[in-house]
């Protein structure tokens, strides 16, 4: 899952949900992107995962509300959030803005962000209803060309269970190619019930041993491994899945679990796997939610690595795919 760096479309999203509508909370829309499915796709980040990666380059999207940024580049120290805020959550130690952020992150009102000029305090995560969606999709349509469509990503996009099935019926609805990029980390029978609706399936398997996934992600795998069978064996279902690998050297690269994630996907009746690189793109994100990397040291694969992990997986029988320039 990638790195969300478009603006949202802020005339159509808003802040607090009305209650009586179905809401999704967005973080990220990006138009015109070309690594999230064959074609031409507007992808839509949503908020919430059930899963807490080590190495997660979307950390703000792991929380269930919006979230306060703060860019410390932009920052003039002016002070007009110190002021703004009612709670008294900023403070200043040694010539730097210090934000609490057990304040913040429970805060609904962000009057920080309004009152920054420098564009240093934003808001991450903001309320889009369905037709909000789909009043952007239309817009962006005529972009996909004839293979493209709607790529749902995060987060883990099918969290939010019935604003998921509402949206997802109203693009089939519209004839509009829907892939996602999930963790497959969702009870099974709703999992099989909202592929009634997908065609295209990106989803990771980071590590086949289940202790070795709960260190690095916080969950077993047994239920990921589990729901992506299943779903290669759903019968009246046509959809494609790619199983990704995050090649993290060290941590999941070993030929044993290269090759048993090989030997599982055949099994299942796949042919196709997708190794993305480790990379640090998410760094600052960390430091923007008052959070600390703890991944700084890590090193990406070195093409030497990655192509060791390409041939184990093709001498098991499977089309390899690198990194994000694929061939859909
Ligand atoms: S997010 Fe809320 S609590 Fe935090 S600084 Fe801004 S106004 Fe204050
Ligand atoms: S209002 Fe903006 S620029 Fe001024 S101190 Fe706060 S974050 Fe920095």
């Amino acid at each position: 899952m990638k790195n969300g760096n478009v603006k949202l479309d802020s005339d159509v999203a808003q802040t607090t949900p009305p209650k009586e509508e179905l809401k999704g909370l967005v973080f990220d829309v990006q138009g015109h992107s070309v690594h999230d499915g064959p074609g031409t796709r507007t992808t839509v980040f949503l908020s919430g995962c059930p899963l807490n990666c080590i190495w997660c380059c979307n950390p703000e999207g792991l929380f269930h509300h919006p979230v306060m940024l703060y860019k410390e580049s932009k920052c003039v120290k002016c002070g007009r959030c110190i002021k703004a805020c009612p709670y008294g959550a900023i403070s200043v130690i040694d010539g730097k803005l210090v934000h609490d952020r057990t304040k913040c992150d429970v805060c609904e009102t962000m009057e920080c962000v309004g009152a920054c000029l420098q564009e240093a305090t934003e808001t991450s995560g903001k309320y889009y209803s369905v037709n909000d969606l789909m009043q952007i999709f239309k817009r962006d349509r005529q972009f996909w060309g004839s293979k493209g469509g709607v790529t749902f990503s995060g987060g883990e996009p099918l969290m939010q269970k019935n604003f998921m099935l509402a949206i997802l019926k109203e693009c089939q609805k519209a004839y509009i190619h829907v892939a996602v990029e999930t963790t497959s980390c969702l009870a099974t029978n709703y999992y099989m019930e909202v592929m009634n609706y997908i065609e295209w399936v990106f989803t990771d398997i980071k590590h086949m041993d289940p202790d070795k996934h709960r260190e690095l992600t916080g969950v077993d795998n047994k239920l990921i491994l589990k729901n992506i069978e299943t779903l290669a064996a759903k019968e009246d279902w046509n959809g494609f899945i790619v199983p990704r690998i995050p090649v993290i050297p060290g941590l999941n690269d070993s030929d044993e679990n290269i090759i048993e994630t090989a030997k599982f996907v055949k099994r299942i009746g796949l042919e196709v796997i997708n190794i993305l690189p480790f990379h640090r793109l998410g760094e600052s994100k960390y430091r923007q939610i008052g959070h600390v990397y703890k991944f700084a040291d890590q090193l990406p694969p070195t093409k030497e690595n990655m192509d060791r992990v390409k041939k184990l997986i093709e001498d098991e029988g499977l089309v390899c795919f690198v990194g994000y320039e694929t061939p859909f």
